[in-house]
């Protein structure tokens, strides 16, 4: 597709000479040539347009006037094809006609919001997923986007990082899959293609490791778990072709990431040959002079230019020094040209030269935008994200017939479900409410409900009400979780606990002696200690979109059977925090929750967490039985095991592989996810599993971050959570004798 673009002799905007040339590399070049050094500078600039597609139409003349200069070469945050088409217009005005980029935060959706990013990835269902960002980026497309800042991609193992909601929790294996979902989504057939967005793939690196949970904040980390742990879905992302890659605002070990040549120029450009360009997180190059590192913004740009940061989003650093940069010899002008390569060459390659109004459209942007096919294609991962933690009195699914009783801060609450990151594009969209969703599919039903309390409420006042409400029904369900602005951007919290007094109103209508069930929303793992112990029931739904009231409707009534597994470990509080599940052996035995004497261990609390990575219910169970393995052409491990549904109703388990490194120098993780398979059962039915991965995928680094270590002993176990390993090999020596 990109090659029939690319020579396709269409409407080529740029002059005649270079529309002649036929390849992408020669057209680039040929524009080069004609380019001044502002023209170049100008191309590697973004500014933020801040122009919704539902607001008013605010002054952005400076702005359009830059543009007109060259002066620009993408924007960011301008919606909608008519606010959109009038920036395209003014660099259709600019003296080389070279078209805009337009980036976007589409971090869970356009106009239909789908779950939170960490929502979709408690799925494990990289179809879905792939799915989900197909939507995203077809919607996108319809309305001006040619470019998404998604999928973040960095692991978290932080709760209280208000940012982990953007993320697919704690484990490489478990990110680097979804990554590569996430970026096939968006790029779908190939840049070019009807539809196709650019991704990015954010933020290099090591973002999620802020010290302390605290949003911006310093890393300082051992190469050793960059490689290891914090690169691999970058890398994932980048072998799946990702257009774009965004860098970070954190230093690591005392460089900061827009200024950091080891990560961009030698380990992206260099020995993952990136092809594509590296945009700087907003503002990020200027704030190396918060950082320390450089004294004003004329030195943040040589550095950033010198250490690989393609396009200055926001800071005005480039294109407020560059060419002066290059007059004092301070920057080789060279590097500036391989900048503007890169970018023109994502141009080229969109198409927008032949066309750049092909994602301008207004007709399309009016039939493409929430049609009923993609909202159903959003409940379907809404109730593929939700997770059942606890299930102990098979309470659920709720029984036709009883009278139900609605409790809780979010049992009403609508727009609340996009959680953040959400956009403001479609402001009449009416979102089904937990208890729309119910009524909806029981139409009969007299619902009874009392709000209890607000979520960060410290009054009781509603208390009384809620506990009548209670004793009236047959069955409770609450609704309790966060606000969604407690996470996102800048939204890290020292206390994860769940906010006010919620916990105590659970206390109360548990008091009351009824059935509960307890339905929590939030943006990451929450504490919430005495409900785990005290609620025989408990769903996980996160922030899970537009069809957020339908989906949770669909698995309490057990229209849909709950295969979810968590993608991030919850901790018992705070205090165990970091807590992840690919940890390493210590040089005790293990502590366990009974024996702590002299371990790795808290005097005061439990090292086990309150739910480990992995785990999720189901309405059924499931047996597993048969564990084979075999080498199998050289490099690969092919594993297979029977899971048979041994309950009473269909549904789908999320099978995951672990290896178990019993002896390895160095050191490995006690357990790692290797693989993983969903697989969907008749009561009653068994299938075949087979999971296959490679000798590289068990390989890791040694001290010279060379990838050539294999576990020297080792065994294949096979679960239905972390903590939950139903089979397991004998000590499996030298699995592979010789390295890669
Ligand atoms: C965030 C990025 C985002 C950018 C543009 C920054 O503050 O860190 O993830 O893509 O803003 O909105």
């Amino acid at each position: 597709i990109y090659a029939v673009v690319a020579t396709a002799a269409l409407l080529c905007v740029a002059d005649k000479a270079i529309c002649q040339v036929n390849t992408v590399e020669g057209r680039v070049n040929a524009l080069l040539a004609k380019m001044t050094l502002e023209e170049k500078v100008g191309q590697l600039n973004q500014y933020n347009g801040n122009w919704e597609a539902t607001g008013p139409v605010s002054q952005v003349g400076d702005k359009i006037a830059a543009v007109k200069a060259g002066r620009v070469g993408a924007v960011l945050n301008i919606m909608g094809t008519a606010h959109v088409k009038a920036f395209q217009d003014a660099a259709m005005q600019s003296r080389l006609k070279i078209p805009l980029l337009f980036g976007q935060d589409v971090i869970h959706g356009y106009s239909i919001t789908f779950p939170i990013p960490l929502a979709q990835a408690a799925s494990w269902d990289v179809e879905a997923i792939e799915r989900a960002e197909r939507v995203a980026a077809i919607e996108s497309a319809a309305s001006g986007i040619n470019w998404t800042f998604s999928p973040m991609v960095d692991i978290a193992r932080d709760p209280r990082w208000g940012r982990v909601m953007e993320g697919a929790g704690e484990d490489p294996f478990l990110g680097s899959k979804i990554a590569v979902a996430r970026v096939k989504g968006f790029q779908g057939k190939g840049l070019g293609a009807p539809d196709a967005i650019m991704a990015c793939a954010k933020h290099f690196v090591a973002y999620g490791a802020a010290i302390g949970g605290r949003d911006y904040n310093s890393v300082d980390m051992s190469l050793h778990s960059l490689w290891e742990t914090y690169l691999p879905p970058f890398y994932a992302a980048q072998q799946a072709g990702v257009a774009t890659f965004m860098n970070s605002f954190n230093d690591l070990n005392g460089i900061p990431a827009s200024g950091s040549s080891y990560l961009q120029r030698d380990i992206l450009k260099g020995k993952w040959n990136f092809k594509g360009f590296i945009v700087s997180d907003w503002g990020s190059i200027g704030e190396m002079v918060s950082h320390g590192y450089v004294k004003d913004n004329y030195e943040a740009a040589a550095v950033a230019i010198q250490a690989g940061s393609d396009m200055d989003m926001e800071s005005g650093s480039y294109i407020g020094h560059l060419q002066q940069l290059v007059a004092d010899k301070k920057v080789d002008v060279r590097l500036i040209d391989d900048a503007v390569r890169r970018i023109l060459t994502k141009k080229f390659e969109l198409g927008l030269f032949e066309n750049p109004y092909r994602f301008i459209d207004a007709q399309r942007e009016q039939t493409l935008l929430y049609t009923p096919e993609n909202l159903a294609v959003a409940r379907e991962v809404a109730r593929k994200s939700i997770v059942l933690l606890k299930n102990d009195q098979h309470l659920l699914p709720i029984t036709p017939g009883k009278s139900i009783g609605l409790i809780g801060p979010l049992v009403k609450a609508k727009k609340e479900l996009k959680g953040f990151w959400s956009l403001n594009v479609n402001p009449g969209e009416d979102i089904p409410s937990l208890m729309d969703g119910l009524q909806a599919q029981l139409p009969d039903a007299q619902l009874l409900y009392a709000r209890g309390c607000g979520i960060t409420d410290s009054s009781r006042a509603g208390f009384d009400e809620a506990v009548t409400v209670a004793r009236q029904s047959d069955v409770v369900i609450m609704a309790v979780g966060e606000a969604p602005d407690m996470t996102g951007e800048a939204k890290s919290r020292s206390s994860i606990h769940l906010p006010g007094i919620q916990e105590e109103l659970v206390k109360a209508i548990v008091a009351t002696g009824k059935p509960v069930v307890l339905v929590l929303m939030a943006g990451r793992p929450i504490v919430f200690d005495w409900a785990s112990e005290h609620v025989p029931t408990i769903v996980y739904a996160w922030w899970l979109g537009s069809q957020g009231g339908n989906a949770m409707a669909d698995v309490l009534l057990g229209k849909y059977n709950p295969s979810a597994k968590l993608p991030m470990t919850f901790p018992r509080s705070e205090g165990q925090i970091p807590i992840y599940y690919n940890h390493y052996s210590t040089g005790r035995p293990p502590a366990s929750d009974t024996d702590r004497f002299y371990k790795s261990a808290y005097t005061d609390l439990l090292n086990s967490p309150r739910y480990a990575f992995g785990h999720g219910l189901s309405y059924t169970s499931f047996a597993y039985s048969d564990l084979k393995w075999e080498i199998t052409g050289k490099e690969n491990i092919k594993v297979s095991f029977q899971v048979k549904n041994t309950g009473g109703y269909a549904g789908e388990e999320t099978s995951q592989l672990y290896i178990h490194n019993i002896v390895s120098r160095p050191l490995r993780p006690v357990k790692e996810l290797k693989g993983f398979k969903k697989v969907f059962l008749q009561p009653g039915e068994t299938k075949a599993v087979t999971i296959v991965f490679t000798k590289e995928e068990l390989c890791s680094y040694n001290e010279k971050l060379e990838k050539v270590v294999l576990p020297v002993a080792c065994q294949i176990m096979i679960g239905s959570a972390s903590d939950d390993i139903r089979l397991q090999t004998a000590t499996i020596n030298n699995i592979f004798s010789e390295p890669l």
